[in-house]
C-alpha cells in the first residue's frame, strides 16, 4: 500500500526528546499533511468497518487525535482513557509502570457495557505498558478487546509480546 510510505515519511524524529538518548517519533508533522493524515484514518477505517466494534477507546493524549475520526466513521462511540484526576465522573483506574515509577489510567464508570467489542487506539507502542493498562481497564468491566491499533510500533522494544493474545495492528514499524 503506497499510502504507508507517505505516512512514514510524514513522521518526524526528534533526537534527545524529552531527554537525552530518546529518539522521539513526532506525529504532529503527520497532522500537517492532510493527505497523509486522511490516509492514516482511512487505513484504520477500512480495517475496522463492519467488524461490529461499538467502542473506540483512545489513550491520552495522541489517541484523542486518531480515535475520534475512526469512531465516527465506523459508527462507534469514543471513550477517553485519561491520566489521573482529569475525568469528572466516577472512574475505575489501573496502575502501570514507567521507566521510573508508575502512572495511572482512568476510565469513566458506565462509559462501556459488558459484552461490548472495543478497539484501542494510540499513536505509538513502545514497551506496551500503556496499552496493557487500557486492556485491563476494559476487560475488568467485561468488554472484549478486538484489537489494539497504533500508527507506529517501536519493534525492538517487543511491546507486542506483552499484549498476550490481543492482536496489534500498526501502520509503521520502526527499528
Ligand atoms: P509504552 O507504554 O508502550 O512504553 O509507551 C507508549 C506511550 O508513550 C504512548 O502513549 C505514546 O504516546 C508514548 N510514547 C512513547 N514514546 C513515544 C515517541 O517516541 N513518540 C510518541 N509520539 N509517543 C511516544
Amino acid at each position: 500500500d503506497d499510502r504507508i510510505a507517505r505516512i512514514a515519511s510524514a513522521i518526524r524524529v526528534i533526537p534527545d526528546f524529552p531527554k537525552p538518548g530518546i529518539m522521539f517519533q513526532d506525529i504532529t508533522t503527520l497532522l500537517l499533511d492532510p493527505k497523509a493524515f486522511k490516509d492514516t484514518i482511512d487505513l484504520f477505517v477500512e480495517r475496522y468497518k463492519g467488524k461490529d466494534i461499538s467502542v473506540v477507546a483512545g489513550i491520552e493524549a495522541r489517541g484523542f487525535i486518531f480515535g475520534p475520526p475512526i469512531a465516527l466513521a465506523i459508527g462507534a462511540k469514543f471513550v477517553p482513557m485519561r491520566k489521573p484526576k482529569k475525568l469528572p465522573g466516577e472512574v475505575i483506574s489501573e496502575e502501570y509502570s514507567l521507566e521510573y515509577g508508575t502512572d495511572k489510567m482512568e476510565m469513566h464508570v458506565g462509559a462501556v457495557q459488558a459484552g461490548e467489542r472495543a478497539l484501542i487506539i494510540d499513536d505509538l507502542i513502545a514497551t506496551g505498558g500503556t496499552l496493557c493498562a487500557a486492556i485491563r481497564l476494559l476487560e475488568r468491566v467485561g468488554v472484549h478487546v478486538v484489537e489494539c491499533a497504533c500508527v507506529i510500533e517501536l519493534a525492538d522494544l517487543k511491546g507486542r509480546e506483552r499484549l498476550g493474545d490481543r492482536p496489534l495492528f500498526v501502520l509503521v514499524s520502526s527499528t
